[in-house]
């Protein structure tokens, strides 16, 4: 099967600082691909390049059969199938639970307020919110928040999504709620690439594991490989630091 995401010798620097040093990674359609490592390690600065959120510094990067490395491609129409969900959640304060998820698609012009308004409402239904539709973002939990982020993120109809970090800033009693709905998004097929250190969740709903430490890739496989046996000293250090 085709790749969704090729990747390259990826190779990303600020300034004289090199960040990711020659990846390489191939994501196929509907693969949930787990990124674990220490902090610092690059991936953060991996995921944004997948929709060049940062410019590439080297080596190529293939989405949806468009090489988002050449000048000639039109970025814009490939991050339209790209949805992000960031650690802090980036909602809008001044516009209502619905309004948030409705902006894109209509400021897109992919469907107009009638639409929209519908396929919120579906998407709040699919998160567990559908009594917040017309409340603002101060007044939900962390939990709620996140879960209208990734409710936002759905409403473009992305077919890859982006996970940096989602649980992180979350408290702990609300951390099951957001895995939940990825959980499900992952049973329905998305492809998913997810930064996290939710173990559990790599474990349980993953499809594959990268380890990165320094810039590159350290060791990648099944999450039983990578949690039960894994090979590199420091795969083994990370992982007795984390679980
Ligand atoms: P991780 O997400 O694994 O914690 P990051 O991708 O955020 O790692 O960062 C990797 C390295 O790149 C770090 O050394 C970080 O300081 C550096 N870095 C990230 N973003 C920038 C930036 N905008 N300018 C300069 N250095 C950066
Ligand atoms: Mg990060």
């Amino acid at each position: 099967m085709a790749s969704k995401i090729s990747v390259n010798g990826l190779v990303k620097s600020f300034g004289h600082l090199e960040v990711l040093k020659g990846m390489n990674v191939e994501i196929a359609e509907g693969e949930v691909v787990c990124l674990i490592g220490p902090s610092g390690s690059g991936k953060s600065t991996f995921l944004r390049c997948l929709n060049r959120l940062e410019k590439i510094s080297g080596g190529t990067v293939i989405v949806d059969g468009f090489d988002i490395t050449d000048k000639q491609t039109d970025i814009n129409k490939v991050r339209e199938n790209i949805g992000m969900v960031f650690q802090h959640f980036n909602l809008f304060p001044n516009l209502t639970v619905i309004e948030n998820i409705m902006l894109a698609p209509i400021e897109l012009k992919k469907s107009n307020k009638e639409q929209a308004k519908k396929k919120a409402f579906e998407l709040l239904k699919r998160v567990g919110l559908e009594d917040k539709a017309d409340v603002y973002p101060t007044k939900l939990s962390g939990g709620q928040k996140q879960r209208v982020a990734i409710a936002r993120a759905l409403a473009m109809n992305p077919d890859i999504m982006l996970f940096d970090e989602p649980t992180s800033a979350l408290d702990p009693e609300m951390v099951g709620e957001v895995l939940e709905v990825m959980k499900q998004l992952a049973a329905d097929g998305m492809t998913m690439v997810v930064v996290t250190h939710e173990m559990g969740f790599a474990r349980e709903v993953s499809n594959r594991v990268i380890f990165m430490d320094g810039g590159y890739i350290v060791e990648e496989g099944k999450p039983e490989e990578i949690f039960n046996n894994p090979q590199n000293s420091r795969t083994i250090d990370f992982l007795n630091k984390v679980l």
